[in-house]
C-alpha cells in the first residue's frame, strides 16, 4: 500500500520538494522562546508599505463581500502608464510566483526543456519540476568572478536546444545579488530562438541602482518571446498580499490569462498595489535605507573576516568561511533569523536581508558572538 497515491500523481510530484520559506518570527518564539526578533529572512522591506497603502487597504475593505475585479482594470491601466504597454501586456499574479508558476504550466510538459542557471531562485525548479520537464542547469560563475556565482549566459545559451520552450533569469539574482548588464543580456535573448521564451525576473528592480542596468520592460515590444516579472512583495513592502505582474506580448498574456485562477489577486492586493504605486517618496526613502545599510552591513561584515558577494538587491550573501547551518542555528538563538543557502549549493554561505538600522546592529553583534569574533 505504501506510496499509492504518489505512483498515481503526475509525473512531476515525485521530485517535488516543497519551497522552504523563511522561518517565521511566531515559529521561532514558540520553538526556543525567545523574544524581540530580528528577522532578515526573505528580503523583505524593513520599513514596511507606505502608508498610503493602509489608508488603501482599510477603504478597500468596504469591497470584501464582492468578488475582486477578474481583470485587475485599475492597476492594470496604472502598470500599462508606468512601462508605455497596452493593459493587454500585463499578467497579474498572487505574487509573481504565481506568474512563474503560470509560465511553466502554460509551455512546459514532459519531454520539454527549461534552462536556468546554478545558484538560481529555487522558484525556477520548482515550476519546472511540478511540469514534468527537464531541468537544464547552467554552470554559474565561479567565485572569484566579477559576479561570483551569478548566470554564466554562455553557458545558458550552450543549453538551448530544439526542446526548450523557457529560459529563467534573475536579474538581480536571489540568493546570489549578482546582477546582468543590458548589454550582455540584450545579446543574449537577441541570440535565442523564437521557440523559447525568455523570463527576465525583476524581482528587486527598484533597489539596482548600477547604470548598465537594463529596465527590460521596455524591451517587451521589440522581443515577442521576452517574459519581464516584478513585484510589490520587496521594495514596496507588500510580501503578505501576495501581488505581482508579468509583462509580455499580449499573446502570451492572452496564454498566461485562460490559465489563471480568475480571481487570483485579491481586491485589497489591488488597491494596495495601486495606492504603492503612487507614492514614489515612499519607495524613494526605502531604497536610500537599503544603499547605505547594505554598505554598512557588508562592511561590518569584512571586518569581521567574512566574505561578501557584491549585491545589487537588498539582501547580501555572505561567506562564513564555514559550514553555515550551525551558524544559522546559533543566531537563531540570539534572536536573529537569516537564512542557510545550502539548498542553492552554498553551504558555507548565509543570505542576510538588509533592515533597519537596529536590526542590523542586533544581527552584527549577533554575528560576531556566533563566530566568537
Ligand atoms: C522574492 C522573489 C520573487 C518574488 O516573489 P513574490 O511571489 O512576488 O513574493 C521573485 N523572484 C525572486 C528572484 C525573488 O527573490
Amino acid at each position: 500500500m505504501t506510496n499509492r497515491f504518489l505512483d498515481l500523481a503526475a509525473p512531476g510530484l515525485h521530485g517535488l520538494r516543497p519551497y522552504q520559506p523563511g522561518k517565521p518570527v511566531a515559529e521561532l518564539e514558540r520553538e526556543y522562546g525567545v523574544i524581540d526578533i530580528v528577522k532578515l529572512a526573505s528580503n523583505e522591506n524593513p520599513l514596511g508599505p507606505s502608508s498610503r497603502v493602509l489608508t488603501a487597504i482599510s477603504e478597500a475593505a468596504a469591497d470584501l463581500p464582492r468578488y475582486p475585479d477578474a481583470n485587475g482594470f485599475e492597476l492594470k491601466q496604472a502598470l500599462a502608464a508606468r512601462h508605455g504597454l497596452p493593459a493587454a501586456c500585463i499578467t497579474l499574479g498572487n505574487g509573481s510566483n504565481d506568474v512563474l508558476a503560470l509560465l511553466a504550466e502554460a509551455f512546459l510538459q514532459p519531454g520539454r526543456e527549461a534552462v536556468y542557471s546554478r545558484h538560481a531562485f529555487a522558484v525556477y525548479s520548482l515550476v519546472v519540476q511540478a511540469t514534468g520537464a527537464t531541468h537544464r542547469v547552467a554552470a554559474a560563475h565561479p567565485a572569484g568572478h566579477a559576479q561570483p556565482y551569478g548566470h554564466d549566459l554562455d553557458a545558458m545559451a550552450a543549453f538551448v536546444g530544439p526542446a526548450t520552450r523557457l529560459v529563467f533569469i534573475a536579474n538581480p539574482n536571489n540568493p546570489t545579488g549578482t546582477w546582468l548588464d543590458a548589454e550582455r543580456l540584450e545579446a543574449f535573448i537577441q541570440a535565442l530562438p523564437e521557440h523559447v521564451i525568455v523570463v527576465v525576473d525583476e524581482a528587486y528592480f527598484e533597489y539596482v541602482d548600477a547604470p548598465a542596468y537594463p529596465d527590460t520592460s521596455q524591451w517587451v515590444a521589440r522581443f515577442p518571446n521576452l517574459v519581464v516579472t516584478r513585484t510589490f512583495s520587496k521594495a514596496y513592502g507588500l510580501a503578505g498580499l501576495r501581488i505581482g505582474y508579468a509583462l509580455s506580448g499580449s499573446d502570451i498574456a492572452d496564454l498566461l490569462n485562460r490559465i489563471r485562477q480568475p480571481f487570483n489577486t485579491s481586491s485589497i492586493a489591488q488597491a494596495a498595489a495601486l495606492a504603492a504605486l503612487e507614492d514614489v517618496d515612499h519607495l524613494a526613502r526605502s531604497v536610500a535605507l537599503n544603499a547605505v545599510e547594505m554598505a554598512r552591513v557588508a562592511e561590518a561584515c569584512e571586518r569581521l573576516g567574512l566574505g561578501v558577494v557584491p549585491s545589487a538587491g537588498n539582501f547580501l550573501l555572505v561567506d562564513m568561511h564555514r559550514p553555515a547551518q550551525p551558524l544559522f542555528e546559533a543566531l537563531l538563538h540570539e534572536g536573529v533569523i537569516v537564512r542557510p543557502v545550502a539548498n542553492y549549493e552554498l553551504p558555507d554561505h548565509l543570505r542576510i536581508s538588509i533592515g533597519t538600522e537596529q536590526e542590523n546592529d542586533r544581527l552584527v553583534t549577533a554575528l560576531a558572538r556566533v563566530i566568537g569574533a
